[in-house]
């Protein structure tokens, strides 16, 4: 499953094909937006953000269109002209200048005010987004330190998204091993410089992830990796994926765990409690 940076990077294309450009048609599957949709033509595609999974396509008028994919969404981005050949069910295009944006398969598609967005039932229980919105150390680290979070496990609590958006299966494990912090350590046995390190790893591992489509190793160590003949699933990641291979840091072998019923990998010298 995509985790932020995946989206984000989707939300990039979006942006690119059809930001900044008027509406020139808008079809939507279902009723209540569909007859709307004339209200759209000539309106500017401003801004194409992410909060977690969940895309937001922000137009000139201040509307908003929401979109989350769950499992089965899927954006394709194709000129007027030459639709993509799918089975899939068409549920959102957004066609300016000849250029189109569909929507397939999603079915959590609604269409907000941006001054009412946080009323949405999934965006209000969501942290901050760490690619979309301006976040800094100080604030993950203050929302660390909340109540509803300090006692719990960081295994558990970096998947939570109300925590931070857009945190997910890969980025658990790499953040950790970034923190050399087990997954049983609670944010309240923590000193405030393992706070600060955890606050750091946790938006320089996701904001790496983002830039680099999904590479969280160091440069150092993927070229040890790579010369050690590792695929690039493998030399992506510091720890994940790695089971069974020695660790960059300490040469102690990488192991793998079930926490919260999903995998992670940690190293058991470099993260002991
Ligand atoms: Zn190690």
């Amino acid at each position: 499953m995509p985790e932020g940076p995946e989206i984000r990077r989707a939300a990039d294309r979006i942006e690119q094909q059809i930001g900044g450009r008027a509406i020139d048609d808008a079809w939507f599957a279902f009723p209540e937006l569909a007859e709307q949709a004339a209200s759209f033509m000539g309106v500017r595609v401003t801004r194409v953000d992410t909060w977690g999974k969940a895309m937001l396509i922000r137009f000139a008028d201040q509307r908003v269109l929401y979109s989350h994919n769950q499992l089965y969404g899927v954006w394709k981005l194709h000129s007027e002209d030459k639709p993509p050949s799918t089975k899939r069910t068409l549920r959102v295009r957004l066609s300016a200048e000849g250029r189109c944006a569909s929507l397939y398969s999603a079915s959590d598609i609604s269409l907000w005010h941006a001054e009412n967005l946080t009323e949405h039932p999934f965006l209000a229980r969501l942290g901050p987004d760490l690619l979309s919105q301006d976040v800094a150390p100080s604030d993950v680290q203050q929302r660390l330190n909340l109540k509803q979070f300090h006692k719990r496990s960081l295994g558990a609590l970096l998947l939570d998204q109300g925590l931070v958006a857009g945190l997910g299966n890969y980025l658990r494990s790499e953040i950790l091993f970034c923190s050399q912090l087990p997954p049983s350590a609670r944010p309240v046995d923590l000193t405030p410089e393992q706070q600060q390190t955890l606050a750091e790893c946790i938006i320089d591992v996701t904001r790496q992830a983002y830039q680099t489509a999904g590479v969280t190793n160091r440069e150092a160590w993927i070229a040890q990796a790579k010369a050690a003949g590792e695929p690039r699933r493998q030399w992506r990641f510091a720890v994940f994926e790695r089971a069974g291979l020695e660790c960059h840091r300490c040469g102690k072998v990488i192991e793998r765990k079930m926490i919260g019923s999903r995998r992670l990998y940690l190293c058991p010298n470099c993260q002991s409690a």
